[in-house]
């Protein structure tokens, strides 16, 4: 079966790779782009900065104190090979298997006798071997390696690359399993890395060294650092803690081992623990766009309401990383709310991050910026991750890679299954062939604009005498969606809504979305947005950009009639608003408040934030300000004064 993520058991089961093919749409379109453009973009980047040729150098015995890249360079090219392997897989296209061979040949020869593989540590003129667990990634790189190698086998069969990953694994398992080093990695990755290896060869051991690194961390054992142990969850057992804080990919990651590991080992408090830390982060550490970071200085969460719009980090990789966790969350529990996150974040971060092209991407995804970047350089590394617009390669880079890897392999979070029937979660014209354990053959077509269009049309392709359940997923926003089947509509609510009959061939059930524009209104706690409204769009967050209004400057003073519903257009939605000048003052605060109403209403265009960008460099905001009619209870200031 190919997966990226096959519990041995749980409430619901992935459907494999092979089971689901996207026919176009949003996301088939995505995934062409991936599969034609990004994974060459990605290669090309990685050898022109020489981080490939780091694995030649390690073979040739050429290294030395100048090294191109990060420590954590090797995993752009593990995370290229998982990407490269589910394409291979989906398209059969020859030049991903071309890559794949060329890729692996190199690393091959840097592998050392004893197993170990990594190009920045422990070789001549090299730091040596695990010489600094805070900030050296090297676990990390090989968790990445062996989450390639999951791909290559499930798709390919035990090749070259999963006979390294698994002399890799071994070498870790020596080194820091019982009697070895008693540490773990900085940056969590190979505890998941380690799991799912252990369960597509069916080997616990490694399994239970993936439990090791989870059971130790939280201890203390990493030295403390300025930004605190909290930054690579060192502070508290993952057991014990209430809620995801530090960096965020790095408690993401955790969080989706610590799944990994609950699963296999029956270990309900472990599970129940994410669960818990799940909902609190996601109650109030979590942006509009299901984004996670709030703090640039850390890349990582705020305290309970701390999401200010202009600074969000948002960096793609903890969306990736979310949709990880809550994915895992979702298999083991089968309940709706995690495939609802992993709905707003796969339209709200992971398809914000790349370019029409495929070869530009965004690493930080604020939700409001103040000015707009300057267009960057497609043949230039950009240094700094927060600009403003899509660049074609970072300084550091784990951001297109990880966007490659999820759109390689985005048709398996399409669809689950069970014993007794299918459960459609994320909606795309798509093609489902599966065969139910012990049940009929399952066959249908999804055909939807989604999310242009809310109506959503599956047509079941082969009949069966015997019964079986379609599930349709009704997204939490989606209230007033209907569901018509057999000449019958009617109203369904968010949540699962199961039609269970045996099904002949040519039976259709469409699913009524309400895609039009409406108001979200955050919790007054979020205080950095208190007095402001979005626009949503089924599942798409919209946002203003200065390219549609009369006047770039006009995003700082907007106001929005929260009276005068968001109105449908073609590619957005309108909106009343008005906005009026200020006179510049020699000092922003004064004795009374400043009424900021005022001005010609006008229609403000409104767009899918995912797109946002995409005509040049944009000053954008999602929150919008509201125009109230409160007035102070003395004179308000007059202009100028
Ligand atoms: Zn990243």
């Amino acid at each position: 079966m190919t997966s990226p993520v096959l519990p041995s058991h749980g409430r619901v089961r992935p459907l494999g790779l092979a089971q689901v093919s996207l026919t176009g749409g949003f996301w088939g379109e995505r995934q062409a782009v991936n599969a034609t453009a990004t994974l060459a973009h990605c290669e090309s980047w990685m050898e022109r900065l020489g981080w490939l040729a780091n694995f030649d150098r390690v073979a040739d015995g050429t290294t030395g104190p100048d090294r191109p890249g990060w420590s954590f360079s090797d995993s752009e090219v593990y995370k290229l090979l998982e990407a490269l392997s589910w394409e291979s897989a989906r398209s059969g296209a020859p030049e991903a298997e071309a890559a794949i061979k060329r890729l692996t040949a190199r690393i091959a020869r840097a592998q050392d006798p004893d197993g170990y593989l990594n190009t920045c540590f422990g070789h001549p003129g090299r730091p040596p071997r695990y010489s600094d667990l805070e900030m050296g990634h090297e676990l990390y790189n090989t968790g990445h390696l062996l989450q390639a190698a999951v791909a290559r086998l499930r798709t390919a069969g035990e090749d070259d690359l999963v006979r390294i990953a698994r002399r890799a694994a071994d070498h870790v398992c020596r080194a820091f399993g019982p009697g070895g080093i008693d540490g773990v990695c900085g940056h969590p990755e190979i505890e998941v890395g380690l799991a799912e290896f252990g369960r597509a060869l069916g080997e616990p051991r490694y399994v239970d060294q993936a439990r090791l690194f989870i059971e130790r961390r939280g201890h203390g054992r990493l030295k403390d650092i300025p930004l605190g142990r909290a930054y690579f969850q060192d502070d508290i057992p993952v057991r014990e803690a209430e809620v995801w804080r530090g960096h965020a990919v790095r408690a993401l990651y955790l969080a989706a081992a610590a799944v990994d590991v609950a699963v296999e080992t029956g270990d309900g408090e472990l599970l129940d623990a994410v669960r818990r830390q799940w909902e609190r982060s996601v109650a109030r550490r979590t942006y509009i766009t299901g984004g996670m970071g709030s703090r640039h200085q850390d890349e990582g969460f705020g305290e309970d309401w701390e999401l200010p719009p202009d600074r969000a980090y948002c960096e793609t990789c903890a969306g990736v990383a979310s949709i990880m966790v809550s994915w895992r969350l979702y298999l083991a529990t089968g309940e709706v709310r995690y495939a609802d996150l992993i709905e707003r974040t796969l339209y709200n971060v992971v398809a914000v991050s790349p370019s029409a092209d495929g070869r530009a991407f965004f690493y930080a995804n604020p939700l409001h910026q103040r000015a707009a970047g300057r267009p960057a350089d497609p043949d230039e590394v950009s240094p700094r991750a927060e600009a403003g617009e899509r660049a074609a390669w970072f300084d550091v880079s784990c951001c297109p890679t990880n966007v490659a890897r999820t759109l390689a392999g985005l048709h398996g979070y399409l669809a689950t299954s069970d014993d007794d029937g299918l459960q459609l979660l994320q909606y795309a014209s798509c093609r489902i062939r599966a065969e139910l354990p012990g049940g009929p053959p399952v066959a249908v077509d999804v055909e939807t604009a989604y999310p242009g269009g809310g109506t959503v049309r599956v047509r079941v392709v082969d009949g069966s005498d015997r019964p079986w359940t379609l599930s349709l997923r009704v997204p939490a926003w989606a209230s007033g969606a209907t569901l018509t089947e057999g000449g019958r509509t009617r109203p369904v609510e968010p949540g699962f809504v199961r039609v269970r009959r045996a099904f002949a061939a040519g039976a259709e059930i469409v699913l009524e979305l309400p895609v039009t524009p409406r108001f979200t209104w955050p919790d007054p706690r979020i205080d950095a947005v208190r007095g402001c409204v979005a626009v949503e769009r089924g599942p798409e967050v919209l946002c203003v950009e200065s390219h549609d209004l009369p006047d770039p400057g006009l995003l700082d003073t907007l106001v929005i009639d929260p009276g005068s519903a968001p109105r449908a257009v073609e590619g957005g939605a309108l909106v009343r608003g008005r906005a009026r000048a200020f006179p510049d003052a020699p000092w922003s605060y004064r004795d009374r408040p400043v009424d900021g109403d005022g001005g010609d209403w006008f229609d403000v265009p409104l767009r899918p934030y995912h797109g946002w960008a995409r005509r040049g460099p944009a000053a954008m905001r999602i929150f919008l300000p509201l125009a109230t009619d409160l007035r102070p209870s003395y004179p308000p200031i007059q202009e100028g004064a």
